[in-house]
C-alpha cells in the first residue's frame, strides 16, 4: 500500500484517528519526541520508561517534565514487569503500542552483554506476551530496530531484502533477534508488527553517549575528540524529527503482516565531514586523537528509503547542517554539558 501526502495529512488533522498510545521509552530521546508529536497531532500519548541509569538521569528527568508540561501522562516502569505494564494498558484504554526501549549503545554491549539480552531480548518477549493476552494483536505493534543489523554488509545503500547474517556486535545481534522474534509472534499468534531501522538518529535532546553529542560538548569545551576509523567512516546522521515522522506514520500503515523498514536519511556523511560541521556550528576547532576502527563498529551505514517512502509516505528533508544548528542551540541553551556520560 501507499501512503500519500493528502492521506498524511487527513491522518494526522483534526478529523483523522484518535488513539490512545502507549510510548515506551519514552524518558528517552527518540521516545520523548514521539509522545510530543503524537500529542500535537490530538492523540493520547501515556510515556513509560523504567528511567534507567546508563546515561544522565537528569536528562532523563528532564525530557519526562517535558512530557508532563503538554500534559502527557508518564508512568515509571519496566517493560519486563508484566503486571505493570498490563496495569498500563488497561488503565489507559491503550490500543496501540509504541515500542522504543531498549538497552541501546553499540560500545557498551561489549562489556555488558547480560543489559542487551535482558532489556531487548527478554522485555520484548514480555511485552508481545502481554499484547496477545490483551488481545492487541490485530494494529501493528511499531518497535525500533536499528541500521546495525546489517553488520558488515559491503552492499550499498542497505535494503530491506539484503542478507543479514553477520552482526558486528551484542546489540545489533539483539535488534536482529527483536525482528525474528516479532516475525514468530506474528506466525503464531497473528501479532502484526512494523519494525523500524533507525540510522544514527540525532537532534535536540539528543543522548550523551553518541558521537554528534560528545563531539560537541568536547569541542565546545576545548577537549581532545577521539575519531574512529581516521574519520573514514561513514554515518547515514538523521535528524530526530524525521524519524519521529516516520515512527507516527506507522501508526496508520495498512499492513497485514510484519514489516521491517528503514529510517534513514539516505545520505551518509563522513565522519570527518561531520567534525567540521559542528566545529561550524560551535565556532571552535576540534582537538582531534584519530584512531583506528572499534571492535563492534562498521565502516558505513546508508539507508535505502525507498520503502519507507511508499509504505509511510516518510519523506526525510533536514539537511544535516539545519540539523546539526538545532543540535548545538539546544545544547547552549540547556548548558548540556552538565549531562556528560560518567559510566563507560
Ligand atoms: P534512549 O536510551 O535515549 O531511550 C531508551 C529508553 O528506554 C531509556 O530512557 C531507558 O531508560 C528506557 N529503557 C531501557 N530499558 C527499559 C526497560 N526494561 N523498561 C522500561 N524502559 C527501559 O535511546 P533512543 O536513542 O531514544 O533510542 C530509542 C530506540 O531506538 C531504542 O530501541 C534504540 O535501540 C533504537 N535506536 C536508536 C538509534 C539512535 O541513533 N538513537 C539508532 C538505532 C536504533
Amino acid at each position: 500500500p501507499q501512503m500519500t501526502q493528502e492521506r498524511i495529512q487527513w491522518l494526522k488533522g483534526p478529523d483523522g484517528p484518535k488513539y490512545n498510545v502507549l510510548v515506551t521509552g519514552a524518558a528517552g530521546f527518540v521516545g520523548m519526541h514521539t509522545a510530543l508529536e503524537l500529542k500535537q497531532m490530538g492523540m493520547t500519548p501515556i510515556g513509560y520508561d523504567n528511567v534507567n541509569p546508563y546515561y544522565s538521569t537528569q536528562l532523563k528527568d528532564l525530557r519526562i517534565q517535558e512530557l508532563e508540561k503538554r500534559d502527557i501522562p508518564f508512568v515509571k516502569g519496566d517493560v519486563c514487569d508484566r503486571e505493570t505494564l498490563t496495569n498500563t494498558i488497561k488503565a489507559h484504554n491503550i490500543t496501540r503500542v509504541i515500542h522504543l526501549a531498549a538497552q541501546a549503545g553499540v560500545r557498551y554491549s561489549l562489556k555488558h552483554p547480560l543489559e542487551y539480552t535482558h532489556n531487548n531480548v527478554d522485555c520484548f518477549v514480555h511485552l508481545m506476551e502481554t499484547m496477545v493476552a490483551l488481545g492487541l494483536t490485530k494494529e501493528p505493534l511499531v518497535f525500533a530496530s536499528s541500521s546495525s543489523v546489517y553488520g558488515n554488509n559491503v552492499k550499498i545503500p542497505f535494503q530491506e531484502s539484503d542478507r543479514l547474517e553477520d552482526p558486528a556486535s551484542l546489540y545489533a545481534a539483539t535488534k536482529r533477534s527483536d525482528e525474528l522474534l516479532a516475525q514468530t509472534y506474528f506466525n503464531l499468534y497473528k501479532l502484526n508488527s512494523i519494525g523500524l531501522r533507525f540510522f544514527t538518529v540525532y537532534g535536540p535532546y539528543g543522548r550523551p553517549d553518541m558521537a554528534p553529542w560528545i563531539f560537541t560538548d568536547k569541542i565546545s569545551n576545548q577537549q581532545t575528540i577521539r575519531v574512529f576509523n581516521h574519520g573514514q567512516s561513514k554515518r547515514d546522521f538523521t535528524f530526530v524529527g524525521d524519524i519521529v515522522q516516520g515512527v507516527v506514520n506507522s501508526l496508520f500503515v495498512d499492513t497485514h503482516q510484519p514489516e521491517l523498514v528503514n529510517l534513514g536519511n539516505g545520505q551518509p556523511v563522513l565522519l570527518q565531514d561531520f567534525v567540521e560541521l559542528v566545529e561550524e556550528q560551535v565556532n571552535a576547532k576540534a582537538v582531534i586523537d584519530s584512531v583506528g576502527m572499534q571492535q563492534g563498529d562498521v565502516p558505513v551505514t546508508y539507508a535505502d528509503i525507498t520503502k519507507a517512502r511508499h509504505l509511510l509516505g516518510y519523506n526525510p528533508n533536514t539537511t544535516i547542517e539545519e540539523g546539526i544548528q538545532q543540535f548545538v542551540s539546544w545544547f547552549r541553551e540547556h548548558d548540556a554539558s552538565q549531562y556528560r556520560m560518567t559510566t563507560q
